[in-house]
């Protein structure tokens, strides 16, 4: 399966199995707005709740929040959002289309690239064993030419959004004959920046003083609860916050479905650390993230760091956890030295000291802090791309199957009468109802046990419980493994252990201690 088709088979699958529905959709949807079905749901609960449990049980020193989606507006001109939160943007007039400047540039890039690719690849099968490729990318005219617009537009493009000269960035699409993809003309209007913050009015008065933005990252309730938290949880540098919830920003080119959304979930932690200490607390979460992430069994050549060449004035250093999706390397979680910027501007801005008093050294100082980043969507995206796979099974059938960490899955196991007669399905409803208090079950006795394996299959559920005819005397039961769908009979009595050490989160956190 090639990766454009395993992205479009994710996408109905999340449909057509509860995960995924385009929002309001019977009105024909809300572009880049989505909502998760009765399985969607699950999952990324069970994804926030282990990135939960990793920051604020398995760290002693972290400490959870859940701070209001409204903030004092002031806020936003402190962290700099208000003035800089901006895209460039440039309209095609005759498709009425809207672009993101530097996307549209990027994806030029990526075009010339693979016709730099291309050459080389024609050149290796005409030369063979003896193919130099370095020698031959660095002295062939054309794929010469192809890497030098490259840098060039990466150089012209720094320039311009650095200094906010977008005329230059205009003058970049016209020289290099970008067109409208949907008009194919070059009728391009001025670039210009766009603000990504939606705003509302606090009253029912339009008077502009009141205006509200809907946050566009979490990280602003943790730095402006610093001193709360502080001090109520006696908490001692270095000690982290964290907090997941709901962020907004209009993005104008939102793309890949749940990838870019304009209402997502972030899942964040700030580590507030000595000054002096930070670049040690980024190494250390830069390894700890990414174990957070192996720890699911994803295989590790999915994952690459991408550090920032090119650094926020405000870090001393940035990486991204990119994850290889079926459209390429993406970043998933971003991991940040963010010095004391944000609470040296809140301090500015609300007037009020936001300092540290180490009672060690009798110092008192604003922290410096750490951060890192994850959207819960794009992390929901990756888990459903990695576990997605079609198996040919007996009999020329095809299987597919989500394999999901059990930990993560919907559903933790099904439980099926192999007929719906002779005591088989009281049997079934009497496991299911001792063992619902502890896990989320499913239970079902129609179609054919075959029918009912592909479908809890589909919605990666580990373990099927099938009660048979043998069942009632022995008081046991078949339960059969999604993965290598092998069966074996176990004892009714056993069945609590067997989910709880095989589906339960505990395993899973033990592998991150
Ligand atoms: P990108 O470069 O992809 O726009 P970003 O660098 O703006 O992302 P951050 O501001 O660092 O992202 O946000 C942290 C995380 O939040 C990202 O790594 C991503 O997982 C998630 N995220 C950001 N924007 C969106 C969005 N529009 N939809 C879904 N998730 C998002």
């Amino acid at each position: 399966m090639n990766n454009e088709d395993l992205f479009k088979k994710v996408v109905s699958h999340c449909k057509e199995y509860g995960f995924v529905f385009p929002s309001s959709e019977i009105y024909d949807g809300l572009a880049a707005v989505y909502d998760y079905g009765q399985n969607g749901v699950e999952l990324r609960n069970n994804i926030r709740q282990y990135w939960w449990k990793a920051m604020t049980q398995l760290q002693t020193n972290i400490l959870g929040i859940d701070a209001a989606i409204f903030m004092h507006p002031k806020t936003w001109k402190a962290s700099g959002h208000i003035d800089g939160f901006s895209d460039p943007m440039i309209d095609n007039k005759d498709s009425k289309k809207r672009y993101r400047a530097d996307v549209l540039l990027e994806e030029h890039q990526e075009k010339l690239r693979a016709k730099a690719d291309k050459e080389v690849e024609k050149a290796r099968a005409r030369f063979g064993e003896s193919f130099d490729e370095t020698m031959y990318r660095s002295t062939n005219p054309r794929v010469v030419e192809y890497l030098n617009t490259i840098s060039h537009i990466d150089n012209t493009l720094k320039e311009g959004l650095e200094t906010g000269n977008l005329v230059m960035i205009k003058a970049l699409i016209e020289e290099l004959g970008i067109v409208c993809p949907v008009s194919g003309s070059k009728n391009w209007t001025d670039v210009r920046q766009f603000n990504l913050m939606y705003s509302t009015q606090m009253s029912a008065v339009e008077s502009g003083e009141d205006s509200l933005y809907l946050r566009p990252e979490t990280a602003q309730g943790i730095f402006v609860n610093f001193l709360n938290v502080q001090k109520s949880g006696r908490a001692k540098i270095p000690f982290g916050i964290a907090q997941t919830g709901k962020a907004f920003r209009n993005e104008i080119v939102a793309r890949q479905f749940i990838m870019r959304m304009k209402e997502f979930e972030q899942m964040e932690m700030q580590f507030f650390c000595k000054p002096g200490t930070e670049l040690e607390w980024y190494a250390y979460w830069k390894e700890q993230r990414l174990k957070w992430h192996l720890a699911l069994g994803t295989d590790k050549n999915s994952y690459r760091y991408h550090d920032h060449v090119k650094l926020a004035h405000y870090a001393n250093a940035a990486v991204d956890i990119e994850f290889d999706f079926p459209f390429g390397f993406k970043e998933v979680e971003g991991i940040h030295s963010r010095t004391d910027f944000d609470l040296s501007k809140h301090e500015e801005f609300s007037g009020k000291k936001l300092r540290y008093f180490d009672p060690e050294t009798n110092e008192s100082y604003i922290p410096y802090v750490v951060e890192t980043s994850i959207g819960l969507d794009r992390m929901f995206l990756l888990a459903l791309c990695a576990a997605y796979q079609e198996e040919a099974v007996e009999g020329g059938e095809v299987r597919t199957v989500l394999k999901l960490h059990p930990a993560l899955a919907p559903v933790k196991a099904a439980i099926l009468p192999l007929v719906k007669k002779d005591g088989l399905p009281e049997m079934a409803e009497k496991i299911y109802n001792d063992l619902r208090f502890d896990f989320k079950l499913y239970i079902e006795d129609k179609d054919s046990i075959g029918k009912r394996y592909r479908r809890m299959d589909a919605i990666g559920t580990p373990f099927c419980i099938t009660v048979d005819h043998e069942s009632p005397a022995n008081e046991d039961v078949t339960i059969r493994h999604r993965d290598t769908m092998e069966q074996r009979r176990v004892k009714v009595s056993e069945l609590r252990d067997i989910l709880a050490k095989e589906t339960g989160m505990s395993a899973l956190l033990q592998k991150l201690a």
